[in-house]
C-alpha cells in the first residue's frame, strides 16, 4: 500500500489545516484525534524498543563479543529488515546500525512533538491533497509532508489498533526525511532483496523492524496490508 509523501519543496502541496472547523466536522475530527491518541502508546513502545535494540546490537558489534539472547534478536532483525549484512564497502555493520538508530531517534523526537505535527484535516482537504497520488479505490488513513505535518483522515479510526500504531510509525518515518518513501513494499522479494543503503529509505522497514524487536519478537508486519488488525 502506497501512502502519499508530498514533495515538500513544492509550496502548493502544503496541506490547508482549517483554523475553525464547521460544527458538523468537529465530532469526526475528535474521533480521529481519539483514535490517534489511543494508538500513540503502542507506537511509542515499538519505537523505543527499536531504538533500544539497535543500541544493543551496535554495542555487541563494537565489543566484538558473542551476542546474548536479546542481542541475537536485534542483529537478526536488523539484517532481516535493514539488511545490515549487505553494506557499501567501507561501512561497518556498526556504522550501518548507527544510521538506523539516528532515524529511530528522529522518529521518537517527532512523536514526542506530535501535538504540533499531527493534523486532522477535513475530508475535502484530504481528498484534494491525496488526489494524483492515489486512485479513489485506495483507503488513505494518513499522509505526511516531510518535516512539516502528518494529516490523519476519516479512514484512520476504522483501522485496527496494531495497524494504527504501524501507520503512525510509517508516517513518522516519512516525516523525518523526504527521501524515506514507499519503495519496496512491506514484504516479498523486492523487500528482501534491498541492501542497507536502500532499506534505509524504505518506509516499511521502520515499523517492521520495531515490531520484530518488541516482545514476543514476532516478524509480524502490521500496516495497511492488514487494516483489521
Ligand atoms: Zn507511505
Amino acid at each position: 500500500m502506497n501512502l502519499p509523501v508530498a514533495d515538500n519543496k513544492s509550496p502548493d502541496l502544503v496541506p490547508e489545516i482549517p483554523e475553525s472547523v464547521p460544527e458538523s466536522m468537529a465530532g469526526d475530527i475528535e474521533l480521529r484525534r481519539a483514535a490517534v491518541d489511543d494508538a500513540k502508546p503502542l507506537a511509542a513502545n515499538w519505537i523505543a524498543n527499536g531504538a533500544r535494540m539497535l543500541a544493543l546490537a551496535r554495542r555487541v558489534l563494537d565489543a566484538g563479543r558473542e551476542p546474548g539472547y536479546l542481542e541475537k534478536i536485534a542483529l537478526a532483525a536488523a539484517r532481516t529488515h535493514f539488511h545490515t549484512d549487505r553494506r557499501r564497502s567501507g561501512v561497518s555493520e556498526s556504522d550501518a546500525i548507527i544510521m538506523i538508530e539516528r532515524n529511530f531517534q528522529s522518529i521518537s523526537r517527532a512523536l514526542s512533538m506530535s501535538d504540533s505535527i499531527f493534523a486532522y484535516v477535513d475530508g475535502e482537504t484530504a481528498a484534494k491533497n491525496t488526489r494524483g497520488y492515489f486512485g479513489s479505490e485506495f483507503i488513505v488513513p494518513a499522509y505526511a509532508y516531510a518535516v512539516s505535518s502528518i494529516a490523519f483522515t476519516a479512514d484512520f479510526p476504522g483501522l485496527g489498533p496494531k495497524c494504527r500504531a504501524a501507520v503512525i510509525i510509517h508516517q513518522l518515518a516519512h516525516f523525518i526525511d523526504a527521501r524515506i518513501r514507499d519503495t519496496a513494499g512491506a514484504k516479498g522479494a523486492a523487500y528482501d532483496s534491498l541492501d542497507h543503503a536502500s532499506a534505509l529509505f524504505n518506509v516499511h522497514c521502520y515499523p517492521n523492524f520495531a515490531i520484530n524487536v518488541s516482545p514476543p519478537f514476532p516478524d509480524d508486519r502490521f500496516g495497511m496490508m492488514r487494516p483489521e488488525d
